[in-house]
């Protein structure tokens, strides 16, 4: 009877957690490693996942409770009193709204080598929860500091908790390393980071931060240096910044991938340009919502509506943002993109304050948005043909795909068919 109520009380999902502690499913695994714990086989690949957006909700409870983090007000320290502060709420009106989250829950865990390492072992077996196969995920070494550790120290910490992860869960992780825009200071240090990190699966770097007012000349040099070292390159450009700066990202800065980038609707030459040269774009379509990044192309007479999230195919108490619902076929700019075939995906950027989680935006995409399931099975693809990866790695990846999407016996009836 005790042993009962213990387990009762271990699968209570706290409210606002969308991911429930798994530390039963990691003892199953213990003795078979390297397995995936979603419900279908692994079959997703993700690209725009910030780590430090990352952080399981119960987690940071955890965390803050240890640390005695005190609310304002004196307010009690519970977890529906602490959730506000990290998520955004059903309806957030601006990007400035979603990013003030930070400042409150990345010190709960910045400067600290044990939660850095936990919060990188959790995020993979998270990723493995939601059958993501290969995923990149990206951070601010620099932020993680806390003014305590280097950041070389930060990337250790986290590079051990992701190893550790891997060893237990089917799911392959790279990093990449976020310059900041409104610290130039930082960008070349980065870079000599990502040089030196190369070998312990830091893959490129990024430029994140405040796209609008921040203008991205002062970090041409480190880019440029990046070029020089053969490092990928990957910016946040055209989410809430304008067309321009879309283009600076890929005539100044060489990115090879461009994160958000929904302006380029705008500009039918570089929406043109960045077709023809097959530059990836990272779409992070709840985010987008969130942050207000794509109001401009909302018709006026969508609803919105608010969700509650699903878990193992049951509606929870957990809301989600309002959905976006319009009678007009194209109002996002992913219609455009998926319309014209432009090499796009689907990630979640932060689902620490969005609430979300991948599968859930690929739902979102295909009953609100209208994407056909033949266009989210070729967001999975041209993640996978878009990693920064070595071209035998993606070959390995793209297999390994298609043998999850393709029954078998259809794959061998077509492969010596010539005629396809
Ligand atoms: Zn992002």
């Amino acid at each position: 009877m005790e042993n009962q109520t213990s387990d009762v009380e271990e699968n209570k999902i706290l409210p606002g957690t969308l991911i429930d502690s798994t530390e039963k499913i990691a003892q199953n695994l213990s003795s078979q490693r390297r397995r995936s714990v979603s419900y279908n086989q692994a079959s997703l690949v993700e690209l725009h996942i910030h780590l430090d957006g990352s952080f399981r909700h119960s987690t940071l409870f955890d965390l803050a409770q240890k640390k005695g983090l005190k609310l304002v007000n004196d307010m009690e320290l519970t977890i529906e009193n602490f959730l506000p502060y990290v998520c955004v709420k059903t309806v957030c009106t601006s990007l400035a709204e979603f990013l003030e989250k930070f400042p409150f829950f990345t010190p709960i865990v910045a400067g600290d080598v044990e939660a850095l390492e936990r919060v990188a072992y959790e995020f993979v077996e998270d990723q493995a929860i939601q059958g993501v196969l290969y995923t990149e995920t990206r951070y601010s070494p620099h932020y993680l500091t806390a003014d305590k550790l280097q950041p070389g120290e930060v990337i250790e910490a986290i590079n051990c908790g992701l190893r550790r992860g891997m060893k237990e869960y089917d799911v392959d992780v790279r990093t990449i390393l976020c310059c900041v825009r409104q610290n130039p200071e930082w960008s070349m240090e980065i870079v000599k980071l990502a040089d030196q990190y190369r070998s312990a699966g830091v893959v490129a770097i990024d430029l994140a931060g405040d796209e609008h007012n921040y203008p991205i000349d002062p970090h041409i040099p480190a880019f440029k240096h990046a070029v020089e070292l053969g490092i990928h390159r990957t910016i946040h450009a055209g989410e809430t910044g304008s067309v321009e700066s879309v283009r600076q990202a890929i005539e100044l800065c060489h990115a090879e991938r461009i994160g958000h980038g929904y302006t380029i609707v705008d500009d039918p030459l570089l929406y043109d340009y960045i077709r023809r040269n097959d530059i990836h774009i990272e779409c992070c379509l709840t985010s987008s919502i969130q942050t207000n990044a794509i109001a401009k192309y909302i018709p006026v007479d969508s609803e919105k509506r608010e969700k509650n999230f699903i878990l193992n195919g049951q509606e929870t108490k957990t809301r989600l943002h309002s959905h976006i619902r319009s009678k007009k076929e194209i109002w996002h700019p992913i219609h455009h993109f998926a319309r014209d075939s432009l090499n796009f995906s689907l990630s979640c950027d932060d689902p620490s304050v969005s609430q979300i989680t991948i599968e859930h935006e690929y739902e979102h995409a295909l009953a609100d948005l209208k994407l056909s399931p033949a266009q989210l099975a070729q967001c999975v693809f041209n993640a996978a043909r878009s990693a920064f990866l070595t071209n035998t790695e993606k070959k390995l990846l793209v297999q390994r795909l298609v043998a999850r999407y393709i029954p078998i016996g259809i794959l061998q009836d077509h492969l010596h068919d010539t005629s396809i």
